[in-house]
């Protein structure tokens, strides 16, 4: 495995490859890697010749008062994991290349970021847009995996690959979970034992909530209030959201279709 940080050369080397003939997939990640991360690395592996893991604490995503300074940083482990999972290129650029002095480009997509986390979270996405894009100039991919995890994350990244003509297939792989269901997160490493054990509600939740819609229920309001109704059996966690919405819109109808893609969504503190 080779490290790059320079955006040009890692241009160049993309460059090379591609002119060779090779297909190369890229997986953008802030580090801190863990089983759901080199899943996805594998992933890239499977469908093309060259994996370029992207390691970079996105200063843009971060809002003022959020952890961009306490993130979980760890190069040596990132470096053992992204190789032992099959990278071929770890690119960890430095903030002030990505981010060059006097840099006046951010992309904004609307729509889909206006509810959920894009709204807890203002000019979340667009940092997120932004960097991707950075990324997928830079690395020149033809697939770029994303975690199914990030459910609003990977809609706005197929809307940006959509708008702005990359040329990339966006791949989604499915959240990888500790035994007890809680899904595997960098951030996890901030909770309390305590906090640690209350954090598997949300996967009783989101599974009641996909239990209701597989008994026929198809009433948003109803299905959000299993989901509720399950977290406020612990008193002490406080809901951002704990939503269902169309897969594909983030829509929320009254009432799901039949046959309406319902995807199930919680942010709780
Ligand atoms: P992050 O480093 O948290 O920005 O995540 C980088 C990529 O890994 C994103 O596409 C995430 O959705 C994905 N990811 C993070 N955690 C998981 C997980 N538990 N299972 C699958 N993918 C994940």
């Amino acid at each position: 495995m080779r490290v790059i940080s320079k955006p040009g050369e890692m241009q160049s080397v993309a460059l090379a490859l591609r002119n060779e003939g090779k297909k190369i997939a890229v997986v953008p990640t802030m580090g801190y890697l863990h089983e759901g991360h080199t899943s996805l690395i594998k992933k890239g592996r499977e469908l093309a010749d060259i994996v370029v893991t992207t390691l970079f604490v996105n200063p843009t995503q971060f809002g003022p008062n959020e952890d961009y300074e306490k993130y979980p940083r760890d190069f040596a482990r990132d470096f053992e994991l992204a190789e032992d999972a099959g990278t071929d290129f770890l690119f960890n650029p430095a903030n002030e290349e990505m981010y060059s002095n006097g840099y006046k480009s951010i992309i904004n997509i609307s729509g889909i970021t206006d509810r959920f986390e894009g709204e807890s979270r203002p000019g979340h996405f667009d940092g997120v847009a932004t960097i991707v894009a950075k990324l997928f100039n830079i690395t020149k991919p033809h697939y770029a995996i994303f975690g199914q995890k990030d459910y609003q994350q990977t809609l706005v990244i197929k809307q940006l690959v959509n708008d702005l003509f990359f040329d990339i297939s966006v791949v989604i792989s499915p959240t990888i979970r500790e035994s007890d269901g809680l899904a595997k997160s960098s951030r996890n490493v901030y909770l309390s034992d305590e906090e640690r054990k209350r954090a598997v509600i949300i996967y009783t939740a989101l599974s009641d909530g996909i239990h209701e819609v597989q008994k026929g229920e198809s009433r948003r309001k109803i299905l959000n209030a299993v989901l509720h109704n399950r977290i406020r059996t612990i008193p002490e966690i406080r809901i951002d959201y704990a939503s269902s919405a169309n897969a594909d819109t983030l829509d929320e109808p009254d009432v799901f279709l039949p046959g309406e893609r319902v995807i199930f969504m919680i942010i709780i503190f």
